[in-house]
């Protein structure tokens, strides 16, 4: 454990239940997907230090296999590049990343500025398709150690999906139809073409 971390310790003491914590207020709000009653919260593990490295091999990563796939790349720049998953369950989803296989951490500051230009103009794209009601932008690495900046994008009207719960909202939808992806992602390719 970290000697210049008590965080475990206050959990600890914070927690009943069999090391349970209650669900806080975010349980209450109405974006939230699940109802507050019945709601547990699972026990928080012990620490693990060292952590295990976030690389994966690039054989193994999914950013790396739709950089190779011109349907689900929707632009290229100098350091960094703009794809889409093959299928999601909101309007639309982009991919910020790096072209190879690197993390943020690897960024010098003309890839933070790149960077910067990048998430402002894929954002303006998909705000600008018909029925978006708003973007999120969230920093994930994929699971395999390679940047990726996530700009998700939510239905119009839609407003209980609106903010930090979007992305598990996703998770329960149902797929987009591929061809209107693909048609929207014409459309945010044009409009990053455009910017560049
Ligand atoms: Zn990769």
């Amino acid at each position: 454990m970290p000697e210049s971390s008590d965080f475990m310790a206050r959990v600890r003491a914070a927690a009943s239940d069999g090391g349970r914590l209650s669900p806080g207020s975010m349980a209450s709000w109405e974006v939230f997907p699940f109802e507050r009653e019945g709601l547990r919260v699972r026990p928080l593990e012990e620490y693990v230090v060292p952590e295990p490295d976030r690389r994966k091999a690039p054989e193994d990563c999914k950013s790396c296999s739709a950089l190779g796939r011109e349907d689900l790349v929707l632009h290229r720049g100098d350091r960094l590049g703009v794809i889409r998953p093959g299928g999601c369950n909101l309007v639309f989803v982009a991919n910020i990343v790096s072209l190879s296989h690197e993390m943020l951490d690897d960024l010098d500051d003309d890839g933070h500025v790149e960077l910067g230009r990048l998430v402002g103009r894929t954002y303006a794209a998909m705000k600008a398709l018909d029925g978006v009601g708003n973007v999120h932008v969230n920093k994930w690495e994929n699971g395999t150690g390679h940047l990726s900046v996530t700009l998700l994008a939510r239905p119009e009207g839609v407003l209980q999906l609106r903010g930090s719960n979007l992305a598990a909202w996703a998770d329960m939808l149902p797929p987009t139809p591929a061809d209107e992806l693909a048609a929207r992602a014409d459309l945010v390719r044009h409009a990053l073409t455009r910017a560049g």
